[in-house]
């Protein structure tokens, strides 16, 4: 879909035209990064359009003679160049019209701000890739990619994580001979159990589609997570934005226990504008009513890297320049999103979540940034919520370990069970190689959540769990045998778990948490608790 553009003049068309420029060589970056991970040649043709001299100087005549802006003289030239495509009688020439169309929407939504992916799928399929960021799969459309299949990549990067919220199936790290199969080639895949089959027979396309039918029919939303003797757990969202705060509420969710933030600042030129993000909290506030919504302040660096911040490639971006190390070196854009999250705050249930942190030094430098921009904001007579909760990830073992100090100083912890295994553990999260390894079932990464609470509870603060280990069927259960007071997932678990967590009694849940304590690997834990609550073992 074409974005807005308002006809605007511009007093400086020199700027604008660098603008430009800089927005047609992202989209020339993004297009060749598309090239390279799938095997699609309309994206060479897309990177030939960009460098097209009579399109660049049709719309370099519009900014200096004419004193559009970039974007207005950018979508003009697109839409007549475009038209007389459509006029032509060769109906191949015709046919380029919507190419000429796709790629000029990608610049176009680069200078406003609003992003999407060219993906060449013209029909639902699935998709085979090398990998994707976690940017490319935020911009999928659930109906026209069933599933996707990479080469590279591990289950809890992030990219997979947002499949998985997206709904769509999502298969990593199948090796590269699945980039040799030729376009068209038959696959199924069961996202669950990480299976591709290529050329599938009859009888594997039936089992296949039967669990897909019985998946469906478990998605009736259970109203509470209540332990059979009454304890009563929260059971929330992980979302990225306004359209799966919708989808959490239908799937059940009883509020929003992570915001991925970052979102908004992929994909873009610019930081989004305080009014930007203001609109965005303030709009998932309002979808949520009286629900609380945690909104984590942005943890870029890692596997999201964003190109206007992390200017310098890291040798180890996992144990670089990321999450609230970042903020805290660019306090002027925390205090933007801090000031955005503080006014959408007024007359809703918004709390603050740092991620990342690795000492109590951060969170109280954070936590001062955050305490200057309330006392600018009061100045200013704008309203906020003056009792705003504050929480911090935990999800570096350094913060496991200071987690008693850690606990006097907030309201409440999330732990990051994805960062916190591929931490414990000293195995990169998107490195399939070591995936084995990063995993949130060793008891390594028990016991820090054991540890982590036990000190959270001292300080009479609550603990949720919002890595992927939440949304684990095996998992959740032992997660409130260990006293976890709060679990937060991607909205298509909720159900499930919310089942799950139902069907057993407290002290079980316990019983079941220190006896997998004793356990000295990841597997045994997952054959031993899967077998005690009776969910089959894969
Ligand atoms: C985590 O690390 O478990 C987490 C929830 O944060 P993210 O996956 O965004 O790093
Ligand atoms: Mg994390």
């Amino acid at each position: 879909m074409s974005p807005e553009v308002p006809d605007q003049q511009t007093d400086d068309p020199q700027a604008e035209w660098e603008l430009l420029q800089l927005a047609i060589q992202n989209a020339q970056r993004q297009i060749q990064a598309l090239a390279n991970r799938n095997r699609a040649g309309i994206f060479q043709a897309h990177l030939l359009y960009l460098e097209d001299p009579t399109l660049l100087d049709k719309a370099r005549q519009m900014i200096f003679e004419q004193r559009r802006c970039a974007a207005t003289a950018w979508k003009t030239v697109i839409d007549e160049l475009s038209a007389t495509y459509k006029t032509l009688p060769d109906p191949y020439l015709q046919a380029r019209a919507a190419d000429l169309i796709d790629v000029g929407m990608g610049v176009l939504q680069l200078l406003t701000g609003e992003t999407r992916i060219d993906l060449d799928i013209s029909e639902p399929g699935i998709l085979v890739a090398s990998d994707l960021t976690p940017s490319e799969v935020a911009q999928l459309q659930p109906d026209r990619v069933l599933g996707i299949c990479t080469a590279a990549g591990s289950a809890t990067a992030h990219s997979a994580l947002i499949a998985n919220m997206l709904g769509i199936p999502m298969v990593v790290g199948v090796g590269k001979e699945l980039l040799a199969l030729p376009a068209n080639t038959e696959i199924a895949l069961d996202g669950e159990r990480g299976h591709i089959w290529v050329q599938p027979n009859d009888e594997q396309l039936k089992e296949l589609q039967l669990k897909q039918a019985g998946a469906k029919d478990k998605q009736e939303r259970h109203l509470e997570a209540i332990a059979s003797n009454g304890k009563k757990i929260s059971v929330k969202a992980n979302i990225i934005g306004v359209t799966d705060a919708r989808l959490a509420l239908e799937c059940g969710a009883e509020g929003v226990g992570l915001l991925r933030t970052e979102f908004l600042y992929l994909e873009r030129l610019t930081l989004p504008t305080e009014e930007q993000q203001w609109e965005i909290y303030r709009a998932i506030a309002a979808i949520m009513g009286s629900r609380p919504l945690t909104i984590r302040t942005v943890d870029i660096g890692g596997d999201k890297p964003i190109p206007y911040v992390n200017l310098q490639p890291e040798a180890n971006p996992f144990l670089g320049w990321r999450g609230i190390r970042q903020s805290l070196d660019c306090p002027e854009m925390l205090k933007t999103q801090l000031r955005a999250i503080l006014r959408a705050s007024h007359q809703h249930n918004i709390q603050v979540m740092f991620p990342m942190v690795s000492s109590v030094q951060e969170l109280r430098a954070a936590k001062e940034i955050l305490a200057s921009t309330q006392e600018e904001l009061k100045k200013a007579g704008i309203p906020f919520d003056n009792q705003i909760k504050v929480g911090i990830m935990v999800e570096v073992p350094a913060a496991v370990t200071m987690a008693d100090r850690l606990a006097a100083e907030v309201d409440f912890f999330s732990i990051g069970t994805n960062d916190l295994s591929q931490y414990a553990m000293a195995a990169d999260r998107t490195n399939p190689k070591v995936a084995n390894l990063a995993d949130a079932f060793e008891p390594a990464v028990l016991r820090m959540i054991e540890q982590t609470v036990t000190a959270a509870h001292e300080a009479g603060i609550s603990v949720s769990v919002c890595g992927e280990l939440a949304s684990n069927q095996v998992a959740a259960p032992i997660l409130v045998g260990l006293g976890v007071d709060e679990l937060s997932m991607n909205p298509r678990a909720i159900s499930s778990v919310k089942a799950t967590i139902s069907q057993w009694r407290i002290g079980e849940m316990e019983v079941l948490a220190r006896e997998v304590l004793q356990l000295d690997s990841a597997t045994a834990i997952r054959k031993y608790a899967a077998n005690q609550l009776k969910i089959s073992f894969q």
